[in-house]
């Protein structure tokens, strides 16, 4: 990465009206814009609940774990960060109250302070501060994004508003608000309604700050009179009133935001002269694939979270990325792990081509996982296994080839006759649950001849983990004389990273989370190889 051409400009981006409006991708749109002109940029999450970070969150509360190289269990946005920019994010990327406030109180404990009452101005306000500026400390990049999580008017985000406001008025034109509302359709009165978009940045005014910019997320195009409207009503000139229409595929944010100008308007704001247009000939490529497939593959996804399709985000992105490549459009079968037993087994995975299944923690819907896993072996479907997924794969052939029929991870039973999955010995002495699983990047040897090998085109990969349990290395002779081989080793620790069958169309088992590193640049060549072999059958 080349340094920055500029001091570094701070922009903030904030929700108003309602939750979901798509700050992230909003965030991610604008960044690929610049970052197409040349300019480097990196993405911040500021998320005001008082967890130190989601790794300790049900999916179901607040979607898919996200996870950096180095190790950071993430909000979803940062992945999709790291998607539409093709650069990593990392520990400093997303921040929570929850981590604002251990470090004040560390701080404070360790008299940092002494003498001084602490507060939440200026003290959290400090630490926020602290914190969006860290990421401009290495004078990496141009632009620091910041968006900030919740809906402004919400008690729990006061301090970041605050923050921002401090900000603004100790930078001037180097730090800019971009605030996110919600334009409503009213059918009975066949109207776009600006009033809640009023009321929203009213909110913003009474804590000091005025946006620069107001993107309106809308089902029906703006027209001037709207525009001009919201204009005059929040204080913004009518070039900040950007349109963010609903579209089939976030991928398009960026196009409809360049059409709209949103980044010829942040450059004019922030004072940064425009030397090129943004270079979106690859993106709109990209695009072009996904509007036009050839063909269509059927892929099942078999987890328990099905009902959110949050919780699987960075899969089924990586499987429009890698559908993308082979010119096809992946329809996706969500199928849920509880519901499937012996009697509707063929009838919940017929007609698929493929079939993942997902990671995951605990035993709610484990055998639903193993009976999918043994169908998928038995009849030659390609098969590919994240985490848990192949940890079941292991447990399956244990129980059916290899004659252990009490195989189990001692995650689901800890007093199981042979722990083919088990827990790391350094793992045993931990206790408390909150970022200490194995996590982030680690490195992994790949062995040939293999599948594996020839899909990487390489001997040593870097692949992104997060769980506790491990293959027994025990019994690993047992699966490799039994056709279950082991060709990725953790070439420090001799755990295994990847596992392949011999023999069958397509069988993949990996203990890292592949779809943690692909992006619209880079889609992931397990996913992508995957597809193809789905596509074949
Ligand atoms: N529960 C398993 C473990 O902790 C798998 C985790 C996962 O799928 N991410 O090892």
């Amino acid at each position: 990465m080349t340094g920055p051409k500029i001091n570094t400009r701070f922009i903030f981006v904030t929700g108003g009206v309602t939750s979901s409006l798509g700050k992230g991708i909003i965030s991610a749109s604008l960044a690929k814009l610049l970052q197409a002109r040349g300019y480097t940029v990196t993405i911040q999450k500021l998320d005001p609940y008082i967890n130190i970070d989601p790794g300790t969150l049900n999916p179901y509360e607040h979607g898919e774990c996200y996870v950096t190289d180095d190790g950071a269990e993430t909000d979803l946005d940062l992945g999709h960060y790291e998607r539409f920019l093709n650069v990593p994010t990392s520990q400093a990327n997303n921040v929570t109250t929850g981590k604002i406030y251990q470090s004040v109180i560390s701080k404070e404990r360790q008299g940092n302070y002494l003498g001084e009452t602490v507060q939440v101005i200026p003290h959290i306000t400090d630490e926020i501060k602290y914190r969006i500026k860290l990421l401009a400390d290495k004078n990496e990049f141009d632009f620091v994004i910041t968006e900030i999580g919740g809906t402004v008017g919400d008690i729990e985000s006061l301090p970041y508003i605050e923050a921002i406001r401090q900000m603004k008025w100790e930078m001037g034109s180097n730090c800019l608000v971009i605030h996110l509302t919600l334009i409503p359709y009213l059918a009975a009165a066949r109207e776009l309604k600006t009033k809640p978009t009023q009321h929203s940045v009213k909110t913003m005014l009474e804590y000091g700050v005025q946006p620069d910019i107001l993107v309106c997320r809308t089902e029906r195009p703006l027209n001037d009179h709207i525009r001009n409207k919201i204009a005059l009503f929040c204080n913004v000139d009518v070039s900040s009133v950007i349109e963010s229409i609903d579209t089939s595929s976030i991928y398009k944010v960026p196009l409809l935001m360049q059409d709209e100008k949103l980044d010829r308007v942040v450059l004019k704001k922030t004072k940064v002269s425009a030397k090129q247009p943004p270079n979106m000939k690859r993106w709109r490529a990209f695009i072009n694939r996904l509007e036009s497939p050839k063909h269509t593959v059927e892929i099942g996804l078999v987890g328990k979270y099905v009902e959110l399709v949050d919780s699987y985000k960075s899969i089924i992105e990586s499987l429009i990325h890698a559908g993308t490549v082979n010119n096809c459009k992946v329809n996706l079968r969500l199928i849920h792990s509880e519901h499937i037993g012996k009697d509707n087994l063929k009838e919940k995975l017929s007609g698929l081509k493929g079939v993942i299944v997902a990671p995951g923690f605990g035993n709610r819907g484990i055998e639903g996982k193993i009976l999918a896993i043994n169908y998928l072996r038995t009849n030659g479907i390609p098969f590919m296994a994240i985490c848990l997924g192949m940890q079941c794969a292991m447990i399956e052939f244990a129980r059916n080839v290899l004659d252990l029929p009490g195989a189990h991870s001692t995650e689901m039973n800890p007093a199981t006759a042979d722990p083919i999955i088990d827990i790391m010995e350094e793992q045993k002495k931990v206790h408390i649950k909150g970022g200490t699983m194995r996590l982030g990047a680690f490195s992994c040897k790949i062995s040939r001849p293999s599948r594996v090998f020839d899909i990487y085109g390489s001997e040593v990969i870097s692949e992104r983990h997060r769980h506790r349990f491990e293959v027994n290395n025990h019994y690993l002779k047992r699966f490799e004389d039994a056709g279950m081989s082991a060709p990725g080793i953790n070439p420090e620790s001799g755990l295994v990273e990847i596992i392949e069958l011999k023999g069958h169309p397509w069988f993949v088992g990996v203990q890292f989370h592949p779809e943690y590193k692909s992006t619209v640049d880079a889609p992931h060549p397990l996913f992508i190889d995957f597809v193809k072999a789905s596509s074949m059958i």
